[in-house]
């Protein structure tokens, strides 16, 4: 489940489409980018492609249960923005930019 898009209300906007990170352990919503990491298991279970899947979960219990699964390797979900900036070639500027003329980001 990990990224979907959930419908959310804001004053003036019902029902606004907004990406939302679910925890893997719990399957409740990661709310701030400081109570989740994101995970993945180590290097040597990772595919023919040297990828592997990322899944979500909140610090701390959800965090353990999670590194109970296999799941050895995570970094705090704070770092992810810009880890994904980098490997895709944009800045914070263009991306708020984009996003902003999407429509009030939630
Ligand atoms: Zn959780």
């Amino acid at each position: 489940m990990s990224l979907v898009i959930t419908l959310k209300d804001s004053p003036g906007a019902p029902g606004r489409s907004s990406p939302t990170i679910i925890c893997d352990v719990c399957e409740e919503e990661i709310k701030t980018a400081g109570e989740g990491m994101y995970e993945w298991v180590s290097e040597a279970e990772v595919d023919g492609r040297g990828r592997a899947t990322v899944y979500f979960a909140h610090t701390g219990d959800c965090s353990w249960e999670s590194k109970r699964r296999g799941r050895s390797s995570s970094i705090p979900l704070v770092a992810l923005p810009a880890y994904l900036l980098r490997n895709l070639g944009c800045s914070l500027e263009e991306s708020e930019e984009s996003a902003d003329n999407m429509g009030k980001p939630l």
